[in-house]
């Protein structure tokens, strides 16, 4: 009988016969690090029993989940509460709790359901079970999809309703997309962009990149397409599988692109130039010097 099994170097969850999958392909990918001594696969009863849950409402009607400790490189799902058109949920936790699901039914459920590439699925299997709603991937990362059912898949764009559209923008892994919030001028932005926060939660630095880990960053081919899909998007604010970056992101990613463009391709951290993250044109923000890519979650 099979049931389902999470890497425990990674996180992500795949469907096998006991007693687990010989190898996970989130990890075999050349952007992952294989784990030092060899898989190691969690039954869900035994994540349950690791795991607990937390979420908090990161931004007004858009809730956050997370585990601690973290299983895998610890992706964080978002619930978008909205009562008119139903609720969204996008990237998954590693696991759900059962008050976690209950807490979302409270909020009314999940009507559609997505999220950026497979490194930041989580448990989102649990999602469905729990919620049947209509899961949209764009259709380069069905491969990865074999713990749930996909009933919507997409190529360059998938309108879930007028407040809530992705768009393909590959490169990071193939099928790797964002959501974009237009009335809340919010992008859900999965690896395209990362940030670092302050304490006050102020983003500070902001990188991209092919591999997060391994260090290898994007072509110049990439940012250009990375800027073709973005920047026709109206937003202020991103949403990572991390971290919630409340104002600035658009900008920040302006001078991230324009940095990258001027120069050799770079996976490092670029410190933005600016508290209000606007290009500096005068003092030339593309002189910045992008520093060390510091300890992270993240693939
Ligand atoms: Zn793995
Ligand atoms: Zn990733």
């Amino acid at each position: 009988m099979h049931q389902l099994y999470a890497c425990t170097n990674c996180g992500f969850w795949q469907r096998y016969f006991a007693p687990g999958p010989p190898s996970c392909p989130v990890c075999l990918d050349y952007r992952h690090p294989l784990p030092p001594n060899g898989w190691t696969f969690a039954t869900e009863a035994e994540v349950g029993g690791r795991l607990r849950m937390q979420w908090a409402e990161v931004l007004p009607g858009i809730w956050q989940f997370w585990n601690e400790p973290q299983l895998g490189i610890g992706p964080r799902g978002y619930l978008i509460v909205d009562a008119e058109h139903g609720n969204v949920a996008f990237e998954g936790a590693g696991y759900y709790s059962a008050e976690a699901l209950d807490f979302i039914r409270d909020l009314g459920g999940i009507r559609y359901l997505s999220a950026s590439h497979c490194h930041v699925f989580g448990a989102l299997w649990q999602l469905v079970e729990a919620f049947e709603p209509e899961v949209v991937m764009q259709q380069d990362e069905l491969p990865f999809c074999q713990a749930f059912r996909v009933n919507w898949p997409y190529e360059d764009r998938a309108e879930l309703h007028p407040g809530a559209v992705l768009h393909h923008t590959g490169r990071h892994t193939p099928g790797h997309a964002v959501l974009h919030l237009p009335p809340r001028q919010l992008l859900c932005c999965g690896d395209a962009l990362k940030f670092k926060l302050d304490a006050d939660g102020q983003a500070t630095h902001i990188s991209t990149h092919r591999a997060y880990d391994a260090h290898i960053p994007l072509s110049h081919a990439d940012v250009r397409h990375y800027q073709a899909v973005l920047e026709p998007l109206e937003f202020d604010g991103v949403l990572t599988p991390w971290e919630p970056v409340p104002a600035g992101g658009k900008a920040a990613a302006r001078q991230l692109f324009a940095a990258q463009l001027a120069g050799r391709p770079f996976a490092d951290i670029l410190p933005l130039t600016t508290s209000s993250h606007a290009p500096d044109l005068t003092h030339g923000s593309n002189s910045v010097v992008p520093e060390s890519l510091a300890a992270g979650a993240g693939v």
